[in-house]
């Protein structure tokens, strides 16, 4: 037990670190820091119990030799072997080494090694080196992917490419287009302060922590809060080094001296952008993204709704609103579990026995906040001038209001540290922290992000959202849901908080993700996302007509990565030389994370 009520040291900051906090939000970064710190019981070092994880079909001679070739061409320092204790470090100060939210063994899903490139051709090298030795690489842009694997690989002893460390310029942002061109290692707090620096009258939209990178959200399908929260709709161009060392660029980018490649994301031909998001076909080292002008004016509104069944009536008043574009902004609907949650106090201060906490205590507690009791809270926002907004707002109110019992918080009642403040900042696409703090709700806090979409209908959100609390319920887990309200769809977001400490919670929550992914699969749902080791199960819902969608996806890497070097098993996508060797996990699980090793070589032979 190695709890500790010192203060830990300050978290780096931006733009001293390229991945640190920016100086206005350190003060939340200090605070979060310690309330993690002073809640963890496990030990913040592991020791190593099975030493250097070598990936499969190289011996550990050769490849330790291929490590030392790299480091001459690559320089020693920007290759760095991954033999030390793990540690797992906290949101700010996360590791390229595991995945900190383990759910096995956290050496399952070690890598062996990181390599930091430092432009374009440096990537091209390590890539070439991965097909000469057939070393499985896995790149990263920053690696905070936390709740969805972090920067682990999928297979063990795979090399991280951490392209974020070195090569994080913002190569131009232009006001008059309202557009950015970046790389990889720049965060959405990285890209707001450069324009906040500049004056620019532009937004960044930004997932709820800003930490990330605009690049390994975008390629995640994340979302935003502002109209521009569809971040990978909102992309134009990429740059893009192949598993065979070719770079190319996508869209206007392929016409040499086109000035158009952030404005335009088509080109000519086929769209292949979507091909590199959520797969194992490409690393990008470039993106372009569309910036949000400034409206002129926002204001966010909050409204609450006393039963858990309202939400299928809120739900279908949402629907028309937000096609119509009243409801203009990428908004949340949040169960008020959550709500005492992100006041970062602990669980057992609320409540000390197991299972969920009981909706009597909830309520009791929730009666002595501002927002009072309620089941649902409704987070939105709007935009432009006052007359416009007030345009808007009057019909979603009068709309809301048609639910008994639903109620409009007025903002000026709220105090400073309440959480609709950062609601309110993240909606206007300033990049916040407030949400890390419901990590503290329990020791060790870890989370796993449950995310199946569905229309945005009243019916099937109740459908999801009873799978979601009958599967939480048998696992004793509270129910952390927001919806997330996109165009025509809303994301299910259900935040899995668990104490990693714990082997036993680790399983049950393991357990019960599994069979959620399995129970939504049975009514028609998918997820949009999901961690690591649950990819080769999600993928396999989506399995429509003979698995047509997961072969044509196998053709395609088997054309585009012949030696299976890229991110083995990245969304189920395995390579030939890994396919049918038992490296795909079902919904059964298991205890390890390998198959039974690789082909020597591809049928199609080495590059
Ligand atoms: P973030 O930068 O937001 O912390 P990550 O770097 O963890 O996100 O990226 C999330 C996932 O997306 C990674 O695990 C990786 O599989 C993929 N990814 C991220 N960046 C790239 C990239 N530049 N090229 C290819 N895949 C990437």
């Amino acid at each position: 037990m190695s709890t500790s009520t010192n203060e830990p040291p300050t978290p780096p900051t931006y733009p001293a670190s390229y991945s640190g906090i920016p100086e206005r939000l350190l003060h939340k970064a200090v605070r979060d820091k310690s309330r993690i710190w002073n809640h963890q019981s496990i030990d913040f070092l592991t020791p190593r119990k099975r030493g250097l994880a070598i990936p499969a079909g190289i011996g550990r001679s050769e490849f330790l030799k291929a490590i030392e070739d790299l480091s001459h061409t690559l320089g020693k320092e920007h290759v760095v072997l991954n033999d030390q204790p793990l540690e797992d470090g906290w949101y700010m100060e996360h590791p390229n080494t595991h995945d900190a939210f383990m759910i096995m063994d956290g050496e399952e899903t070690v890598s062996s090694a990181v390599v930091y490139p430092g432009n374009v051709p440096d990537v091209q090298l390590v890539v070439k080196w991965a097909n000469k030795h057939l070393i499985p690489l896995y790149p990263i842009s920053m690696g905070r992917n936390l709740g969805y694997g972090g920067a682990a690989p999928r297979v063990r002893g795979s090399v991280i490419v951490d392209l974020g460390k070195r090569m994080n310029k913002i190569l131009d942002i232009n006001p008059d287009d309202c557009t950015c061109l970046v790389e990889p290692g720049v965060s959405f707090y990285a890209l707001y302060e450069e324009i906040q620096k500049k004056g620019y009258k532009i937004w960044v939209d930004t997932p709820d922590l800003g930490g990330g990178s605009v690049i390994g959200n975008t390629l995640e399908h994340g979302v935003g809060y502002t109209p521009y929260g569809d971040h990978w709709g909102a992309h134009s161009g990429l740059e893009v080094v192949l598993p065979t060392g070719d770079l190319l660029r996508t869209g206007m980018g392929a016409l040499p001296g086109s000035d158009a490649w952030q404005t335009f994301p088509y080109g000519f031909g086929p769209i292949s952008d979507g091909i590199f998001s959520q797969s194992n076909f490409g690393i990008v080292t470039k993106m372009g993204m569309a910036l949000m002008p400034d409206p002129g004016g926002d204001e966010t509104f909050l409204y609450t709704f006393q039963n858990e069944n309202d939400l299928l009536l809120l739900v279908d008043i949402v629907r028309p609103l937000r096609i119509a574009n009243i409801l203009e902004n990428v908004a949340q609907i949040r169960h008020a579990t959550i709500e005492i949650a992100v006041s970062g106090k602990r669980r057992s201060e609320y409540y000390e026995g197991t299972g969920p906490i009981p909706n009597e205590v909830l309520q009791s507690h929730l009666e002595k906040t501002p927002i009072g009791k309620c089941t649902w809270v409704y987070y939105g926002t709007s935009y432009g001038p006052p007359h416009v907004r007030k345009y808007k707002m009057d019909i979603v109110h009068q709309e809301f209001m048609k639910i008994p019992g639903a109620k409009r918080i007025d903002p000026t009642s709220l105090p400073k540290s309440h959480y609709y403040w950062s609601r309110a900042k993240i909606a206007a696409g300033q990049p916040d922290f407030e949400e890390l703090s419901y990590m503290n709700w329990v020791p060790n806090g870890g989370h796993l992000g449950f995310s199946p979409v569905s229309p945005t209908r009243g019916p099937d959100v109740l459908k999801l959202w009873k799978i979601a609390k009958q599967r939480h319920d048998q696992y004793g887990i509270d129910l952390f849901m927001t919806f997330v309200v996109g165009m025509r769809e809303l994301h299910m977001i259900n935040l899995v908080v668990y104490d990693r400490g714990s082997p036993e919670r680790r399983k049950a929550v393991e357990k019960c993700m599994r069979l959620m992914i399995d129970d939504a699969a049975k009514a028609g749902y998918g997820e949009y996302r999901t961690h690591l080791l649950f990819q080769d199960q999600v993928a396999r819902t989506y399995n429509w007509n003979d698995n047509a969608l997961m072969k044509f996806n196998e053709k395609l890497k088997d054309a585009l990565d012949p030696n299976g070097i890229l991110a083995p098993g990245r969304c189920g996508i395995w390579p030939e030389r890994y396919r049918d060797r038992g490296w795909e996990i079902g919904p059964e699980g298991r205890d390890t994370s390998e198959g039974q090793g690789v082909r020597p070589s591809a049928s199609n032979g080495r590059l």
